[in-house]
């Protein structure tokens, strides 16, 4: 783990939401940070066109906006880390928030929650029974737990790819259970079916995670096509099927106010219940999820904390009528 960083400004997830927020901070001249798990997997990175984004031509695939949102806050100073963050400190005395990744830990005056609404609510039988006992949604932080076991991965998407590749430094066998077709064009795909410890499980539903009282022992499987199920014995269950919930697993439960239906609540100007913490895009779970959206909520958080840092009465725009 590398020296802890300090910054300004600390935003956990890199959709169009934080790199928007990003771009304002940056251009402010306040240090921002994003911290983003993977820039292949938020809401925005798997939309095939984006029709609808103002100014943008309607055959704009969502990645190609993303990359562009990114690319523009970087260039205006942004420091953009690929991690994922798995624990959030609001309490220090300082008032400063700590971020937990696996690539180091970030001090920051401002925190923004922006990691979306592709969760998932535990719905494989057993999952949530074992989750931190075994069932797990993030190698690259639980990876090392398992030197010489087996593990299960579920899951085709780049996620998936990504982390069996992670895993295969550790476990003994990866069993990679795809239920849908991966893709073979994809070289980290080939390049993770190339692995000798790699045992892809084609056409199989993961169907129950199997444990005791020490955590998870097997999964229970199905061939399509195929009557009986069968029983895989491994010691860890790392699942990356896409969701619709706020992902918020990384903060401690209750830290935050939260609605009914888990999204995080915030005031007009984004800020939430903690004071320098601030919530923005689909991770507020409100009925309109769309990118103009969220890159608005961005920009209105990012005003918010520059007022906020400098202890400001107005909000500062960076044009002026002339
Ligand atoms: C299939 C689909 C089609 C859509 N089509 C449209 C459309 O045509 N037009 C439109 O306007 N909207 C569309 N939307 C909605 C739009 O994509 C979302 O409203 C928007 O992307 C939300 O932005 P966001 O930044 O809040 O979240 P996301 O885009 O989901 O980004 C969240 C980011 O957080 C990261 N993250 C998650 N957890 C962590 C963690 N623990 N640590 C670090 N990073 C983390 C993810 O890797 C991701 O990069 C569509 C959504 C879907 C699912």
């Amino acid at each position: 783990m590398s020296a802890d960083e300090e910054t300004d400004v600390c935003i956990i997830g890199g959709g169009p939401a934080g790199c928007t927020c990003a771009l304002y901070t940056s251009r402010a001249n306040l240090k921002t940070v994003v911290l983003d798990k993977n820039p292949f997997v938020g809401a925005l990175a798997i939309t095939s066109h984006i029709a609808n984004y103002p100014g943008v031509d309607k055959s704009m695939t969502g990645t190609e906006l993303l990359d562009m949102m990114r690319d523009q806050a970087i260039q205006y100073g942004t420091d953009y880390k690929k991690t994922q963050v798995f624990m959030v400190d609001t309490t220090s005395e300082d008032g400063r928030k700590i971020v937990y990744t696996p690539d180091g830990i970030f001090k920051t005056k401002a925190l923004v929650l922006a990691t979306g609404a592709m969760g998932r609510p535990a719905s494989f039988k057993g999952e949530g029974e074992y989750l931190g006992k075994g069932v797990s949604y993030c190698a690259t932080c639980d990876g090392a737990f398992y030197v010489g076991e087996e593990v299960v991965v579920s899951g085709v998407n780049g996620e998936a790819v990504e982390e069996a590749l992670y895993l295969t430094k550790f476990a003994k066998v990866i069993h990679w259970i795809t239920n849908s077709e991966p893709n073979m064009e994809d070289h980290l795909t080939k390049t993770l079916l190339d692995e000798p410890n790699v045992k892809q499980w084609p056409k199989t539903k993961l169907i129950e995670v199997l444990g005791d009282g020490g955590g998870v022992t097997g999964v229970r499987v199905k061939k399509r096509g195929e009557e009986e199920e069968e029983e895989i014995k491994v010691e860890g269950c790392f699942i990356y099927e896409a969701g619709s919930k706020p992902i918020t697993d990384f903060l401690t439960s209750g830290a935050v106010d939260k609605d009914e239906d888990g999204g995080i609540v915030v005031g007009d100007d984004m800020m939430t219940n903690i004071e320098g913490v601030f919530a923005i895009g689909d991770i507020r779970n409100t009925p309109f999820k769309q990118v103009v959206v969220a890159a608005s909520d961005g920009c209105i958080a990012a005003m918010s904390i520059d007022k906020w840092l400098k202890g400001r009465k107005s909000y500062k725009v960076d044009w002026v009528h002339k």
